[in-house]
């Protein structure tokens, strides 16, 4: 077993994918039902007793667009659940995303038992829809999800191809511009540390919005132009319209000239196989030109440029400080997107990396140096005479890296050596005590791969459960932003009866977060074994000048009467530590000095 999660997926709007980290290089897995393809629309589709991820069941949308469920992930966290006409039941996005987790798993072919994986989320993410991916992750049975946002993932695929020599300092823009969101992130690069600094986005804005816009206000008007409809674009929309199933095959179509514009200057759409009410035949062959798309497009391009702006801006930078835009997600192969947002804002779009497999590499490169925390199944783990404990940095930007090891069984006579991959270092044959003590030097802008041998009086290897150790020494992140404040509800001193907002953790502060020691003076006092009385701590997330009301709430700890030792005093203080994990986790705890408990 590796102990380290190497696997990486991108749950992705539109399409997803899964990549594994292997000795040092990022292998992506190809769709085995989609030959030459690595990636997986994020479709679902159900029969009676048959449920279908990916491009089958995209094409079943053609025939039962009621069965067939895409574009969940806008709707991640919230209570909104899909209907699904062939088995008359709901599906919320949580099990939908799991269904194309699960899907995933089929791509794998390495013959892991996948366990532990990074998957990807929007920057703009908050705690409740960052807990619901982490949740279709365990219903897709991983044990350990980490989450990792995509403009970090992104800027790691980057970097990781780069290799430092190669890499500057300074600031660089991550475009992300997919299927169906948009999302913008400043990234600061420090002595080979990765930060996101700022991020804006639109999780209503992509590539399939593009396909509306085709369908409703270029081929919509051309049909009514010909042929006798009274209402066709509804007919054709709305779910029960008698024209529905014709929507989604324009919509394909739509997709399919959109994707030749991006290497051809016109394409053309086929309309046809449906009656208009007069009784004609509708058949005709519309053309697009791409300055046509252009123009259609312009002004959702440019509200994503007035993003890059805002940031820009926020951040007292000039666009000559930003040395590029990093362009990621299928819809910046479409040319004006690429020359619109370098024309406007003066800075070179970088179109280097493959913008719809970056995400899942990038995650892939983080998972590398996450130790899988999963207790390890002792049946599975070879028994051995010796035992060998390592503990050591599996990322690093020294030079040198400490190892230390314990050692356990019978030593005696015998001999050790660790040896780099590369050769480039060799400890020689020393005697083995119950502990190793040695530098590693390291090779800059890499992964150092090396092998801890033992070996008995003779040179025989005798056999350890030692893994292969592996430490990064390449482009390492230092943090994952908040996308929003997170706040305690207190009460407003100046306005009795009333709440406000107490500012714990900043937008933008880097995960993981602690806040360790808020205390106040209670405004109320509880009686021990009264359950009438309570206190209520609440977490909120969103702007911490906002009203208490108008933000989410994505935690509470509740302590009654009938918890308490002691009675509490109004006026006696509450200590409150809180805390978030890098993949969103929240912990509160409190202490009630009066009754020196803790909850
Ligand atoms: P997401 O991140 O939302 O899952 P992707 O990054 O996979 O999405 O992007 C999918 C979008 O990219 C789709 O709308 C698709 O039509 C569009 N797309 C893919 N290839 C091209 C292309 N060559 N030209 C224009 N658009 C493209
Ligand atoms: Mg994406």
């Amino acid at each position: 077993m590796e102990n380290t999660i190497n696997f990486g997926i991108d749950l992705g709007t539109t399409n997803s994918a899964i990549a594994k980290f292997v000795k040092g290089e990022v292998i992506i897995f190809s769709n085995p039902q989609d030959y030459g393809r690595n990636t997986l629309p994020s479709v679902v589709s159900y029969k009676k007793d048959k449920i279908t991820v990916g491009n089958k069941a995209k094409e079943f949308l053609e025939k039962d667009p009621k069965s067939v469920v895409g574009v969940f992930k806008r709707k991640m966290g919230t209570a909104e659940s899909f209907k699904i006409k062939s088995i008359n039941e709901s599906r919320t996005p949580i099990e939908l995303s799991s269904q194309v987790l699960k899907e995933l798993k089929t791509f794998v072919n390495t013959g892991d038992t996948l366990d532990a994986v990074v998957i990807t989320i929007p920057a703009s993410f908050d705690t409740i829809q960052s807990n619901a991916t982490k949740e279709a992750g365990l219903q897709a049975g991983f044990k350990q999800v980490v989450l990792l946002q995509e403009p970090i993932a992104a800027s790691l695929a980057y970097a990781n191809m780069k290799k430092e020599r190669e890499m500057k300092d300074g600031d660089w823009l991550v475009y992300d511009l997919g299927g169906g969101t948009f999302d913008v992130a400043l990234i600061k690069i420090k002595d080979g540390e990765m930060k996101v600094l700022d991020h804006e986005g639109d999780n209503f804005l992509g590539g399939a919005d593009f396909d509306n816009m085709i369908v409703e206000k270029l081929v919509i008007p051309k049909i009514i132009e010909k042929y006798s409809f009274s209402n066709l674009e509804d007919e054709m929309k709305s779910a029960s319209g008698k024209f529905n199933a014709k929507y989604y095959v324009l919509l394909r179509r739509a997709e399919e000239a959109k994707i030749t514009l991006s290497s051809k200057t016109s394409a053309e759409i086929v309309v046809d196989g449906f009656e208009d009410e007069e009784g004609n035949e509708v058949d005709m062959e519309i053309v697009i030109t791409r300055s046509e798309f252009n123009e259609l497009i312009k002004p959702n391009i440019d509200g994503t440029i007035d993003m890059i702006k805002k940031i820009i801006t926020r951040n007292s930078l000039k666009p000559i400080d930003v040395q590029f835009t990093l362009m990621v997600g299928g819809s910046t192969y479409i040319p004006y997107v690429r020359s619109r947002v370098e024309e406007v804002l003066q800075i070179p779009a970088n179109c280097e990396i493959d913008p719809t497999t970056a995400v899942a590499i990038g995650a892939a490169f983080y998972a590398a140096t996450k130790p899988k925390e999963i207790s390890k199944d002792d049946s599975n783990k070879k028994q051995t005479s010796i035992s060998i404990k390592a503990s050591y940095n599996k990322a690093s930007k020294e030079k040198e890296e400490f190892f230390a090891a314990r050692i356990t069984g019978d030593i005696t006579d015998l001999s050790y050596r660790i040896l780099r991959q590369d050769g480039g270092f060799d400890s020689g044959l020393k005697k083995l005590g119950d502990r190793i003590n040695e530098d590693l030097p390291l090779v800059d802008g890499a992964y150092n791969f090396f092998t801890l041998t033992v070996y008995d009086e003779q040179n025989n290897i005798v056999e350890t459960d030692i893994e292969p150790i592996g430490i990064n020494s390449g482009f390492g992140i230092s943090g994952q932003p908040i996308p929003e404040d997170i706040c305690l509800e207190v009460d407003d001193y100046d306005n009795p009866g009333k709440t406000r907002l107490k500012l714990i953790f900043q937008k933008n502060s880097i995960l993981p977060l602690r806040s360790q020691g808020i205390s106040f003076p209670l405004n109320k006092g509880m009686i021990k074994g009264n359950d009438d009385d309570f206190i209520y701590i609440n977490v909120l997330e969103g702007s911490h000048l906002a009203l208490p009301e108008a933000n989410k709430g994505i935690g509470f700890m509740e302590i009654r009467g009938t918890q308490i030792k002691r009675d509490i005093a109004k006026g006696s203080d509450i200590e409150i530590t809180i805390s978030i994990s890098e993949s969103r986790d929240i912990t509160i705890a409190t202490y009630l000095n009066m009754a020196d408990q803790e909850f």
